[in-house]
């Protein structure tokens, strides 16, 4: 069964910290709402992580103004993705709990650039 790498309370998850400048980061993007960065693991290169800035576990606990902004926010990046890597696809992913695939549990969504032959396989949840 996928583990929770970290389920710390609101304010001290390592999410909470990297929104609050704690922890450093690589930010392409920020608003009112939302933060996006570049994820430690890169799975494909300009792999990149949006998140909420107020802690929320999952998309479940979201405002649905938040929700809304982390789609836009996703759309954002996905286009400077496109400048950036030109990849023929894109692939988005959002993992909710444990069993659903999250390790953070501090909403994020994923946007992960694909190239032919990228050598990548999802599992879901991941192995
Ligand atoms: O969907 P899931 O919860 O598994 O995604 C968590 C993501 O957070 C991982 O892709 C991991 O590489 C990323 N991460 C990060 N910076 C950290 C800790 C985790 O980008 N400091």
């Amino acid at each position: 069964m996928p583990m929770f790498v970290d389920t710390s309370p609101p304010g001290q998850c390592i999410f909470c910290r990297l929104v609050a400048g704690e922890i450093p980061s690589a930010k392409v993007y920020e608003d009112a709402l939302t933060i996006a960065f570049m994820d430690i693991g890169q799975v494909t290169p300009g792999h990149v992580l949006v998140a909420t800035k107020r802690h929320a576990a999952t998309l479940l606990d979201t405002t649905p103004e938040e929700a809304a902004t982390l789609m836009q926010t996703a759309r954002r990046v996905a286009l400077a993705v496109r400048t950036a890597f030109d990849p023929p696809g894109l692939t988005l992913l959002q993992a909710n709990g444990a069993l659903g695939g999250q390790t953070v549990a501090h909403v994020h969504l994923h946007v992960v650039p694909r190239h032919e032959d990228d050598g990548i396989t999802f599992t879901w949840p991941r192995q």
